[in-house]
C-alpha cells in the first residue's frame, strides 16, 4: 500500500484545440502532461499513443482551457429562491446551515467549470471556513478567494456581508484585523441604486480621506482593496482612493474608465443581477416605468463594458451569484453572454473569465503553462465556434483531479 501511495498520479490529455487564458491554439493537437496535479509537459502533436505505450493515461479532449473564475460571488447566499420571503428566511439559519449552504455553492460552480471564486464577503466569514477546507486533496469544491467581512458604514447599506467602521483609527484597526484573515478586503463604499428612480440617490459611504485610510491600511497589510461601488460620486472617490478593483460600476464614465486604465484598476461589472430583475421584474415587483430603467441601465453598462475593452482596461467576469436569481456556477455561462452581447471577442471574454483575475489576484500562474496546476475544463465544441459548448463541460480538473 505505501508503495501505491508514493506512486505519482500521472496522465496525459490531448487537446484539438484549446485557450491559454489569453491566446487561442487551433493550428493542430496539443499534448500536455500533468503530475500531481501541475502541467509537466506541453508539446504540439498528438502523443497520446507513445505516452500511452509508457504507461500514462491518456484522454482526449476536442477543446480545453483553463478552469473558470467567478470574480464575484457570495457563497453563503443561494441566488435561486426569488421569493424575498425565503431569501429572509435563509439568513436567519444558524452559522453551520450557511456554511452547509456555501459548501453547495463551491460544489455547484465547480461542476460548472468554475474551479475559483472570489467571495465578496459574508458577515459570518463562512467564506474563510470554506476557503480552507476546498483546499483539501479531492475536495469537490471550487477554490475560494475571500473577502472575508467587508468593511462599511453603521446604518448603510452591507450589513449581510461588512462590518461596521467609524473613525480613522477604527478604520486602520478593523482593516489591520481583516487583511490577517482575508485574501483581499472588501470596501462597501456606497449603496445599492434606486432603481425606481434610475440612479444611485444615496451619498457614498466613505469620503475621499477614509477611502484612503481603507487602502493604505490594505496594502501595508499585503493586501488589495476592491469596492463596492456604483454612481459617479462613488466612482470618483473609489479611483481617487487607488482601490485595486471596482465591483458594479454601474453609471460608469469614460473619464472614470481612463483612470482605471492609467491606475491599472479592474472591473467586474456584474451585470447577472440587474439583468434578472429586467427580465423577470414580477419577482420584485418592478413597475413598467423601473423595468425601463433597468434596460437603460443596462445598455449604458453593455456600452460602457466595450469602451473598457477597448482603452485597455482590465475586465473580470464576476455574476455576483447569491444575488436573486443568480446561481452559483451557472451564472457564469450567463455573464458571459453578457459580455459577448455588449461586443467583446470571445478571446477577450474568455481571458476575463480566466486568466485576467488569476492575474489580478496575482496567482503563481496566470494562464495554463507548464508549471501551473492542472485547473481545466474539457469541452465538446470549440467556444470559439459555439458559446453556448461553456455550458457543456465534459471534464473539470481542479488542482489536477
Ligand atoms: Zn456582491
Amino acid at each position: 500500500m505505501s508503495q501505491m501511495s508514493s506512486e505519482p498520479n500521472r496522465f496525459a490529455v490531448v487537446a484539438t484545440e484549446w485557450f491559454d487564458g489569453e491566446r487561442r491554439h487551433a493550428d493542430g493537437p496539443t499534448t500536455m502532461q500533468v503530475v500531481d496535479g501541475y502541467v509537466v509537459g506541453m508539446a504540439p502533436g498528438d502523443h497520446g499513443e507513445a505516452l500511452a505505450r509508457e504507461g500514462w493515461s491518456v484522454e482526449h479532449a476536442v477543446f480545453l482551457m483553463p478552469g473558470l473564475v467567478d470574480a464575484h460571488v457570495h457563497l453563503f447566499l443561494d441566488g435561486k429562491p426569488t421569493d424575498s420571503v425565503v431569501r429572509a428566511a435563509h439568513l436567519k439559519q444558524d452559522v453551520d446551515a450557511l456554511a452547509e449552504a456555501a459548501r453547495r455553492s463551491a460544489r455547484q460552480a465547480l461542476a460548472c467549470g468554475v474551479t475559483l471564486v472570489r467571495d465578496a464577503g459574508d458577515r459570518y466569514g463562512v467564506n474563510n471556513r470554506v476557503r480552507e477546507e476546498a483546499k483539501q486533496p479531492g475536495s469537490s469544491m471550487a477554490q475560494v478567494r475571500s473577502g472575508g467581512l467587508g468593511v462599511k458604514r453603521a446604518k448603510r447599506y452591507g450589513a449581510f456581508m461588512a462590518a461596521d467602521v467609524d473613525d480613522e483609527a477604527s478604520i486602520r484597526t478593523s482593516v489591520r484585523a481583516l487583511a490577517e484573515a482575508n485574501d483581499e478586503i472588501k470596501l462597501i463604499l456606497t449603496g445599492i441604486i434606486d432603481f425606481d428612480a434610475g440612479r444611485v440617490s444615496d451619498e457614498p459611504q466613505f469620503d475621499l480621506p477614509a477611502a484612503r485610510a481603507v487602502v493604505e491600511t490594505a496594502h501595508a497589510g499585503g493586501r488589495k482593496v476592491f469596492a463596492h461601488c456604483s454612481g459617479e460620486k462613488g466612482l470618483t472617490v473609489a479611483v481617487a482612493a487607488g482601490v485595486d478593483a471596482i465591483e458594479h460600476g454601474f453609471f460608469m464614465s469614460r473619464d472614470i474608465l481612463a483612470l482605471m486604465r492609467d491606475k491599472r484598476l479592474a472591473w467586474t461589472p456584474t451585470f447577472c443581477p440587474v439583468h434578472f430583475q429586467w427580465a423577470q421584474p414580477q419577482a420584485v415587483g418592478w413597475s413598467a416605468n423601473t423595468v425601463g430603467n433597468l434596460r437603460r441601465i443596462l445598455d449604458a453598462h453593455a456600452e460602457h463594458l466595450l469602451l473598457a475593452h477597448r482603452m485597455g482596461v482590465t475586465v473580470l467576469v464576476g455574476t455576483d451569484a447569491g444575488s436573486m436569481g443568480v446561481e452559483h456556477g451557472f451564472a457564469m455561462f450567463d455573464e458571459i453572454d453578457r459580455f459577448t452581447e455588449a461586443g467583446l471577442p470571445m478571446k477577450a471574454v474568455l481571458a476575463a473569465a480566466t486568466a485576467a483575475p488569476r492575474r489580478h489576484f496575482d496567482a503563481a500562474h496566470a494562464t495554463l503553462v507548464a508549471g501551473a496546476h492542472f485547473d481545466a475544463v474539457a469541452l465538446p465544441v470549440s467556444p470559439f465556434e459555439d458559446r453556448s459548448a461553456l455550458r457543456r463541460p465534459q471534464r473539470v480538473w481542479s488542482q489536477g483531479h
